[in-house]
């Protein structure tokens, strides 16, 4: 047997028919950038999320970078973040000119509430903050929003990992000023390309984001207000993603819980330490980590390779280890030590886990895992 990470052809087999109508409509519509069915997209989105205002733009990345710039990030203004997460995460605050400070997670591989607050305390001068929902649990927001408001910082959560999460009964983008989203095709909802949406309950942020995805033009053509990007979202893209696929996500959703938990009932192993996430029911189970004993990580990667199980790591470097992060001029700062982070990124392996795994699949993942001689 051979188990994908991701096995989109059969994305492909449920969603043919609705994506083809979709693209055929907007071939025969004559608009292809930024129009009706981004409108709708974004419209679409907004209900299903429960956010105020839905901006399409190119990709998550550019959806963290325009959250900066729109909430006015200025040259050289630190941001607080996780080391651990897509490199996509680092390289927006530094693209939209801030400097990124990066502390320490926990156990679940979330940011840490008491590193923010020793940090926050430490460093006055830090006005954004930017969680990531990794693996698709949420960060604790609530601990996080009480920290930020007694420092007067500005919280962007990088939801790429994590549409339609919640915890403690708190979803994603409620408790700050933006979200984060990737339409990345391995994304618990990806189009077939790239796409990315900022979601806002901030009437202010929308248009600027409107803007700033669109070489930074206003409302009046011609006129640009701001140094914008070209980070706008296709009518294909939005379309697909409307009609085909996000009428699937709830039970796609629901799906990659149903595999979690067999993972979690079924996966008993002396050596391998299981990551069940802060809120079980919350979770959107975009990736599946487990941790291998140190200094065992490739090893238990072998195995399961060599029974047909793909295996992923997310992430075997911290982001400030990067080297394009060494090398720029201001080199990473890292507050406090990231033992946790760190531990993480040597031990972290990712099972597979998406909405189309069958029963037989899921069933062999854990007989292979747990037969590893480890
Ligand atoms: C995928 C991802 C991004 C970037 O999204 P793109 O659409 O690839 O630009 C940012 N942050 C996290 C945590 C991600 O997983």
């Amino acid at each position: 047997m051979r188990v994908l990470a991701n096995d989109f052809t059969r994305l492909w087999d449920v969603c043919r028919d609705s994506a083809l109508s979709a693209m055929d409509r907007v071939g025969g519509s004559g608009w292809y950038i930024l129009g009706k069915e981004v409108e709708a997209l974004e419209d679409a989105l907004t209900q299903a999320c429960g956010h105020g205002r839905v901006v399409g733009c190119a990709n998550g990345m550019d959806a963290i970078e325009i959250a900066l710039r729109g909430l006015g990030v200025r040259p050289g203004e630190k941001v607080l973040t996780t080391p651990l997460s897509a490199f996509a995460t680092g390289l927006a605050i530094v693209r939209a000119e801030g400097e990124p400070i990066y502390c320490d997670v926990d156990e679940h591989g979330l940011i840490d509430p008491e590193a923010v607050q020793t940090c926050l305390e430490a460093l006055p001068d830090i006005r954004f903050l930017i969680p990531v929902h990794l693996y698709g649990n949420m960060a604790d927001m609530t601990a996080l929003r009480g920290l930020a408001d007694r420092h007067g910082v500005t919280i962007i959560e990088d939801a790429a990992q994590a549409i339609g999460a919640s915890r403690d009964g708190i979803a994603v983008g409620r408790l700050g000023r933006a979200a984060a989203y990737s339409f990345y095709p391995t994304k618990n909802l990806g189009v077939i390309g790239d796409g990315g949406a900022l979601a806002t309950d901030d009437e202010a942020l929308a248009p600027m984001a409107r803007a700033l995805r669109n070489y930074g033009q206003g409302s009046r053509r011609y006129v640009h207000e701001e140094i914008g990007l070209n980070s706008r979202l296709d009518e294909l893209h939005a379309a697909v993603l409307r009609d085909a696929f996000l009428p699937h996500l709830e039970a796609w959703t629901a799906r990659r819980r149903a595999v979690a938990q067999r993972y979690l009932d079924k996966i008993v192993h002396q050596a391998i330490t299981l990551m069940p996430g802060p809120d079980k029911e919350g979770g959107v189970r975009h990736l599946f980590p487990v941790l291998a004993p140190v200094g065992r990580t490739e090893a238990f990667i072998a195995h399961l390779a060599d029974s047909g199980v793909q295996a992923g790591r997310h992430y075997p470097s911290l982001i400030p280890d990067q080297p394009a992060m060494r090398n720029r001029s201001h080199p990473p700062s890292v507050f406090g030590d990231l033992t946790r982070a760190a531990a993480i990124a040597a031990r972290e392996v990712s099972l597979p886990i998406n909405p189309f795994l069958t029963d037989d699949e899921v069933s062999y993942v854990i007989d292979t895992v747990n037969a590893w001689p480890g």
